[in-house]
């Protein structure tokens, strides 16, 4: 993309009757640069393997004949639970191939998570590594799943992947054909605000509407080695490890870690395997600012990339000094391709989520409906009429009061807030249950956060609404220090004198608390919830 304008108005979608991202996709990468890279795997103990693509394919056809001997259909349902393993890869697309659909879990899950998905998807089987199975203790005969499979060794009734050894698929396998709109996978949402939802996508919803993604905003090509942190479970692995950068023909740099996230380590990898484009959520971010950049040397980089939650302006700082690359935010969600973006095309603004992907027509509404002015807070939304953008879910499964919500009048409601400017550059302001009102005023969480991790005393932080009878909410903060500092009085009240001059003073934190670490989810996103939750106490008459 190299003009914004442009491309954004010429953008059509288009909307073929059948579509699949493995035979569309993979295969014509396959036919087209049967031995470049495609997947290059990696871990902690220093082992590594390369696959090419028609190492991808045929691995994957392997995997769709092996499903399918399995007596798996199109159409059923498969729970999927494997670390970064490159089996993980073919077996979703094996998956892909012949309209099984997937619903990837992160390994992290524990047996309770496991058992309300396998029921609430009315899962048909499971694929799970071996490293996985003591969570599924119990669990066989759990609903109406039937089929076993693990991968490395496991006792009956897993069907052990892949049998005997054999790696390749026979030439000319054929699989039933899928439709565009056929269901390809499910995903559980982070559970950052509740239980997770169940979002399911289409062939066409993931596999073409990545494109987005992976053309525009990773800005990738045949020749690019791109690497997303994300664990297989979540969405984020579908757009930066599978559908957006394979959409595009760019080799897959996969680092498969077990542990806790080493900043150290990732840095390495970067330097090592000559990444080209690299996209990390902002908790992985603000810890890998803190390492000496120097120490390494990232000029393959011409990209950084971050999604998921906001991105402090501090953070983007430092890291355009350290590299000379600003961080491009993408905005989007499980239930959408990347919906706003910093288009490399776009001059960049610290703090900004960027403006509408091509093919999205998003907005800031009010309750009614209705576009608010430029500069007024609203709820970004997405126009679904006349047309459903392709890179939109449906709905979501068997929860109509969630649908309730986030359908409204023309437009899917995100449940997000956020300011457009006079430029049509969004800032995010928070989720909907998170900004806080206080004196009358409305502030979002991020932007104290922000201010806080200005100081040098701060590693992190979380800011929520009290509730307060005399001015609504009062605003909290939960603090993490950075090492060689401890909390006291005395910093608590200079962090409170810091923050009033670094923004209005109505935002500053009336109250400070120390903390070693924040309630996150697995995915390392903060839980506000939680955290009100915690704080809920008597209201202070002051
Ligand atoms: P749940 O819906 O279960 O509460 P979740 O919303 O965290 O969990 P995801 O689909 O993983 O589940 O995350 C999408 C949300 O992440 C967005 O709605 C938004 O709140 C946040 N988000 C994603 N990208 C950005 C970004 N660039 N800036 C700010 N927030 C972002
Ligand atoms: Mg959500």
């Amino acid at each position: 993309m190299t003009d914004y304008e442009a491309t954004y108005r010429g953008f059509r979608w288009e909307r073929p009757e059948y579509f699949n991202f493995a035979t569309d996709f993979v295969d014509r990468w396959a036919s087209e640069r049967p031995d470049a890279p495609a997947l290059q795997w990696s871990d902690e103990a220093g082992h590594a393997q390369l696959f090419t693509w028609s190492e991808v394919k045929q691995r994957s056809l392997h995997a769709a004949q092996f499903l399918t001997s399995l007596g798996l259909r199109k159409g059923d349902r498969v729970f999927v639970m494997m670390p970064r393993i490159p089996e993980w890869w073919f077996l979703t697309l094996g998956c892909i191939r012949t309209g099984i659909v997937f619903m990837p879990g992160t390994p992290m899950l524990t047996t309770k998570d496991i058992r309300y998905r396998l029921l609430a998807a009315d899962a048909n089987g499971v694929i799970a590594d071996a490293s996985c199975l003591d969570r599924f203790e119990g669990l066989v005969g759990t609903g109406r799943v039937e089929t076993w499979v693990a991968v490395g060794q496991a006792p009956s009734p897993w069907v052990v992947f892949p049998p005997g050894g054999a790696g390749t698929g026979q030439h000319g396998a054929q699989f039933e054909r899928t439709r565009a709109d056929d269901p390809m996978l499910i995903y559980f949402t982070s559970g950052t605000t509740g239980m997770p939802k169940m979002v399911q996508h289409t062939q066409a919803s993931y596999g073409l509407g990545h494109q987005i993604t992976g053309r525009y905003w990773l800005d990738l090509t045949p020749e690019d080695r791109h690497l997303t942190l994300s664990d297989t479970g979540w969405a984020k692995c579908a757009w930066g490890k599978l559908f957006g950068p394979w959409s595009q023909g760019a080799c897959n740099v996969v680092y498969d870690f077990r542990g806790r996230f080493d900043a150290a380590r990732i840095l390495r990898v970067l330097e090592r395997q000559r990444v080209t484009t690299f996209c990390a959520p902002p908790t992985a971010w603000r810890a890998l600012v803190l390492q000496d950049l120097s120490q390494y040397d990232l000029s393959s980089l011409r990209h950084a990339l971050s999604a998921g939650e906001p991105l402090n302006p501090e953070v983007i700082d430092t890291w355009k000094q350290a590299t000379g690359l600003h961080i491009r935010e993408g905005y989007g969600q499980t239930e959408s391709v990347v919906v706003v973006g910093m288009f490399p095309a776009l001059e960049p603004k610290a703090g900004s989520m960027g403006k509408p992907s091509p093919g999205f027509e998003v907005s800031i509404i009010d309750h009614e409906g209705k576009e608010v002015p430029v500069g007024q807070e609203g709820d970004i939304a997405v126009r679904v009429k006349p047309e459903k953008p392709v890179g939109l879910f449906d709905g979501y499964l068997n929860d109509e009061s969630s649908n309730l919500v986030s359908f409204r009048g023309d437009w899917y409601v995100t449940g997000d807030r956020a300011v457009k400017d006079a430029d049509g550059y969004f800032w995010f302001v928070g989720r909907r249950d998170d900004v806080i009102k206080t004196s009358g005023y409305r502030v979002g969480p991020f932007e104290v956060e922000s201010a806080l991790l200005e100081h040098a005393a701060v590693a992190e932080s979380a800011v929520v609404g009290v509730p307060d009878e005399r001015i609504g909410q009062r605003i909290k903060a939960y603090v993490v220090l950075a090492p060689g500092f401890t909390g006291s009085q005395a910093l608590a009240e200079e962090l409170q004198e810091y923050v009033k001059k670094t923004t209005a003073p109505y935002k500053y934190p009336r109250e400070i608390e120390f903390v070693t670490e924040l309630p996150k989810t697995v995915s390392g996103k903060i839980r506000r919830t939680e955290l009100r939750a915690m704080s809920q106490q008597p209201p202070k008459k002051d």
